[in-house]
Parts: C-alpha cells; structure tokens; sequence
C-alpha cells in the first residue's frame, strides 16, 4: 500500500493533474493526499489579512477573482462530463468566502477559509480519476484528522476510522487533502504552512503503508538549498535522522515533523519529481550513508538569539536548569545552545513569549537579545575521532563571522548561528568549498 502526495505546483494546472493521475494509477495508490493548487493558500491568506482590517473589499475581490480565473482555466481544461458541477463548486465555495468574509470572526472564519483550496483541488481531481474511469472515492480529510488542544493529532483515531474509510474494493483510489484537519472544538482547522507532507505521514503511518511519496516539483532533497544556491545536486539515499534535521533547519521540500511517523514505523519515504517522474529522487529510510562526512546543509531563518551573562553560573550547578524552566514554562522551544563558565547563549525561532521570558530571566543574569539571525545546520557522518573535520567546516565558512557554533551534540550535523544578511554568502560558500570539492 502507498500513500502519494501531490504539493502545489503538481496540481498547479490541468495540464500538471494529468501527469498526476498517471503516476497516481503507475504507483497503483492506495491514497492521495493534494495540497491546494499553487498560489491558492497565499492568496486565501491575504484574504483572510484583508478581512482582518476590515478595509474595502476590492483588494478581496480582486483576489477573488484572480481564483475563479485560476480555477475554471483548470476545470474547463480538464474535465469534460464532470465540467459544469466542478465550475458550481467552485462558485459556491467564492460565494461562501465573500460570505464568511463579511461576517468575519476571527480564527474561526480563517481557519475554514484558508481550508478551501485543498477542498476543491481535491474535489477536482477526484472528478478527473473518475472521468479516466477510475474508482475514485474523495475522503474528507477533517473527518478523520483530528487535533487536541494542544494541536497534536490523535493519531488512534485517525488509524481507526481510516482503515474503515479505505476499507473499500482493492481497486478503489482514495483521494484526500492535506493540511487541514478538525480541532479539539470541532472546528476546521489545519496543520501550518507545508502541512500536506506531515498529513500524508501521518495516514502511510496510520494504514501501514509500505511507502509514503512526496511529489513535488524537483527531483528529491538537493545538498543544499536550490532557491539560494547554484550547483546544487540530488541525494539519492538518506537516513531519517538526517532528512528530519534538514526539514527542521529549513530544507522547504519537506514540513518539519513528516520524518517522525514514517520513521517510528520504518516506512520510507520517497522524494520524488512530478515533471521528470523517471528521475530516481531521494530515498529516506533507516540506511545510514557512512560513506561521506557531509551530505547537505540547510538554513532557518528567523532566529532570535538570547544571552545569559552571570557570575553566579561560576562553579554553580542547577543554573541551566532554571533556565531551562522558565522556556518550558513559555511553552518555548530552543533550538542552539552554547555555554561558558559566565555565559549561555540559545536561540528559538518563535518570539511570541520573549517578553515574558526577558523578564523572568533578568533575574538570573544580564540579557541581551539579537534578531535577524539564520541557523545553517550540515549534516552528514561526522566521525569526531577523524582529525580535520571541523577544519574543513571552519575553512569552508572562512569569510562570513560565525555567532554560534554547536558541534558534537550528535556525529551527524553541525550548526552555526549568521546574520541572516550573510545567509546567500554562507551556503553558496559551502557549497563550493565543502561539497562540489569534495
Ligand atoms: P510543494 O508545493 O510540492 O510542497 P515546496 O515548495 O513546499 O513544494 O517544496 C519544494 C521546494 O523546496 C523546491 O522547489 C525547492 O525550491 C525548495 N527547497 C528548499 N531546500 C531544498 C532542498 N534542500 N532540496 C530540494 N528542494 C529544496
Ligand atoms: N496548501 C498549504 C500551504 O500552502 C499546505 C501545503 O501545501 O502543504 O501551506
Ligand atoms: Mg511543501
């Protein structure tokens, strides 16, 4: 059994949904899982900023519009018998976000409009596979994806109620959406940007998937990010640990927590290319590659940098730990962490809590606070008995100034904390130094 999903641009046109419906029935999936096709989310985003304001509709219209042009151009290049009930959906999904528009409440009203595009997308596409003469069924996806109040998904009912939801003819082709999900109120609600991928995890896990696909629109995870970057290439095998820490400290292809349930239950996932799918892609799975020291870098923007200074620290034990208290109390994840005998320097990519936080540190020691900071994490086979590795790192990164260093918390990555104006400089820099010598 596999579970594919299909990111933006691969359900970006009609043209690109049939290459999609090819490599759904070539794979034979058993689930499909769409994010919204390219553009939509942004705009459903802006709408929802602009309904926030409550400034002139315009600016919401002429979103409005720039969707329904982007949406019949598909439907009406697409489907034949199926036309007229995708083009009506479509008007009556437009007629209830001008309606939820102008009775706007809040993250009620954005949560269940920005859940649109992945509802149509879908409802598109499942009319097209059954045009092909296809068995296709379309699965609500809010009715089995659950969150609690903590935004975790029950993955035990998610399990449960999709092996009856799929229990249908071997034949038959289940097309859902990603991202989105119902909350612990009952309410529409969605995963965060890039969901989908975590989404189709989450199911592959759920039914015992031998494989969970990721299709996008380039061939498999590069050694470093192609968006920055020239001369990047693909890496064909990777470990799980190695593709977590990768989408953690930035690589876009992949949402952060997707890793976690295909790894807990030894699923790989494959990276795969929508416009070239012969290409190999990357392979995730428990197989480690042993046989180079680094194998990609990633960077996460965004980093807001705390440091600690304190006497008291001196000699002293139990410091780090009321530290380490007051952001767990702020529900505050740290990301880099490095120490001295007067001094703690972490990092966290979220500054929702940093008030408050500032203010229960102060009691412990001076603060001060730098913004605009990128984390660049390497990964690879860092065997630290081997003489010159964190040469060859330092060398790499020679001409750009290094704020935090963390090496040796595990032999797979090293990370290290820029300005985020040094990012482009830094892993072009890598790359020419690090990988394309190698
Ligand atoms: P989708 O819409 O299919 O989910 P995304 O835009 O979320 O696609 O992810 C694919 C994009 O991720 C690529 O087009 C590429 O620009 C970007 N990306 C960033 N880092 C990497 C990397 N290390 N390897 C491959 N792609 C990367
Ligand atoms: N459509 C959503 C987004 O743009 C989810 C996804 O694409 O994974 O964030
Ligand atoms: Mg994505």
């Amino acid at each position: 059994m596999k579970v594919l999903k299909f990111g933006g641009t691969s359900v970006g046109s009609a043209e690109n949904m049939r290459k999609v419906a090819l490599i759904v029935k070539r794979e034979g999936a058993k689930i499909t899982v769409l994010s919204a096709m390219s553009g939509t989310t942004d705009a459903l985003v802006r709408i929802v900023k602009l309904a926030g304001k409550k400034g002139p509709l315009d600016p919401i219209e002429e979103e409005l519009a720039m969707l329904s042009e982007k949406y019949t151009t598909c439907i009406e290049n697409l489907l034949r018998s199926h036309k007229e009930t995708a083009l009506d959906r479509m008007n009556e999904a437009l007629k209830t976000i001008r309606r939820e528009v102008s009775d706007f409440r809040g993250s009620v009203s954005e949560r269940i409009i920005i859940a649109r595009g992945e509802l149509l997308t879908s409802a598109i596409f499942t009319y097209y596979l059954q045009e092909l003469g296809m068995k296709a069924e379309l699965l609500h996806a809010p009715g089995f994806m659950h969150t609690d109040g903590e935004s975790k998904v029950d993955t035990g009912l998610l399990k449960e109620k999709l092996s009856v939801l799929t229990a249908g003819d071997a034949d038959t082709y289940y097309i859902t959406q990603g991202f989105i999900c119902s909350n612990a109120s009952g309410e529409i609600d969605n995963l965060g940007r890039g969901g989908s991928d975590y989404s189709a995890a989450l199911m592959g896990a759920a039914i015992g998937a031998g494989e969970v696909q990721i299709w996008t629109d380039i061939d498999g995870m590069h050694n470093n990010d192609p968006r920055f970057v020239e001369n990047t290439y693909p890496i064909r095998r990777m470990s799980f640990d190695e593709a977590a820490e990768l989408a953690y400290f930035g690589a876009k292809i992949l949402h952060p927590a997707t890793i976690q349930p295909c790894k807990d239950q030894d699923i790989p996932v494959l990276l795969k290319n929508t416009m070239d799918p012969d290409a190999p892609g990357t392979t995730i799975s428990h197989e480690e590659d042993t046989q180079r020291d680094f194998h990609a870098v990633a960077a996460k923007d965004g980093i807001t940098v705390i440091r600690i200074y304190s006497t008291r620290m001196l000699m002293a034990y139990g410091f780090l730990r009321k530290v380490f208290e007051i952001f767990e109390e702020h529900k505050t994840p740290i990301d880099m962490i490095t120490t001295s005998e007067v001094a703690v320097s972490l990092t966290i990519d979220s500054d929702c809590h940093l008030d408050a936080i500032v203010r229960e540190l102060n009691a412990l020691g001076t603060i001060e606070i730098e913004r605009n900071n990128t984390i660049v994490c390497i990964v690879g086979h860092m065997d630290h008995t081997q003489t010159g590795l964190a040469a060859r790192i330092m060398e790499s990164v020679a001409g750009v100034p290094i704020k935090m260093i963390s090496y040796g918390a595990s032999h797979r990555s090293i990370a290290m904390l820029v300005e985020t104006h040094y990012k482009k400089e830094i892993l072009q820099s890598i790359n020419d130094k690090l990988f394309i010598r190698c």
